[in-house]
C-alpha cells in the first residue's frame, strides 16, 4: 500500500512482484507495516492494473509504523463490505479492481489442514531458481520449503444475497517453514 505521507498523496493497493525475499541483503528485508520507497514499473506479464514490477536496488526502508491508529489511518478508507460486489466487477470489467481489503459480515471458520509437498513441475522451478547464476549477486540461494500448512477464511460479507467466500490465507507466518534462528 502506497503510504499518503504530509501530501495528499493518492493511496492504494498495489501488488509488487517479483521481490525474492530471501535474496536480499540482511540489511534489506523488510517486515509487515513498514513503510518502503521503491521505483517501479508497470508489471508487463500481469495486466491487473495494481501490478508492479519493483527495482529491488531501488528499494528502502523509511519506517515502521506501530500498532494500530496509524495503520487504520491507512487502510480504514480501503475497506470493502461486499466482496460479492468485487467479484461481479472483475467478472463484468476486464480493468476492475483486483486487491481488496474485505470487512466481513460473519466469519463462519477458519480451516486449517496439513500442507503437502511441492508438485513436481513447483519443485523443477524452484530447482532451476536455486541453481540459476546470478552474475550481480553471489548470494547462495537456498530453496523454497513447501507451507507446513494450508489455511482458508470461509465467511460471508454483507452483500444480501451472499452465498459466502472460501479464501486461502497467504500469509507465510501462519502457512510456511519457520525461519532458522541462529
Ligand atoms: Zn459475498
Amino acid at each position: 500500500m502506497l503510504p499518503s505521507g504530509s501530501t495528499p498523496t493518492p493511496t492504494g493497493w498495489v501488488r509488487l512482484y517479483p521481490i525474492n525475499y530471501r535474496d536480499l541483503a540482511t540489511d534489506d528485508h523488510f517486515a509487515k507495516y513498514d513503510i518502503v520507497s521503491v521505483d517501479a514499473k508497470p508489471a508487463r506479464q500481469d495486466q491487473r492494473r495494481e501490478s508492479w514490477k519493483p527495482i529491488i536496488d531501488t528499494m528502502v526502508r523509511e519506517a515502521h509504523l506501530p500498532p494500530w491508529q496509524k495503520r487504520r489511518q491507512l487502510l480504514d478508507p480501503h475497506i470493502e463490505d461486499s466482496m460479492c460486489r468485487l467479484n461481479r466487477q472483475v467478472r463484468d470489467q476486464p480493468n476492475a479492481p483486483s486487491l481488496a481489503l474485505i470487512r466481513p459480515a460473519r466469519i463462519d471458520d477458519l480451516v486449517v489442514t496439513p500442507g503437502r509437498p511441492w508438485s513436481p513441475s513447483e519443485q523443477r522451478k524452484i530447482d532451476t531458481y536455486v541453481n540459476q547464476f546470478d552474475l550481480l549477486n553471489d548470494r547462495k540461494r537456498t530453496p523454497l520449503e513447501a507451507p507446513r500448512f494450508k489455511a482458508t477464511y470461509h465467511y460471508r460479507c454483507d452483500d444480501p444475497q451472499c452465498k459466502g467466500h472460501q479464501q486461502g490465507v497467504l500469509d507465510w507466518e501462519l502457512v510456511g517453514v519457520p525461519a532458522q534462528t541462529t
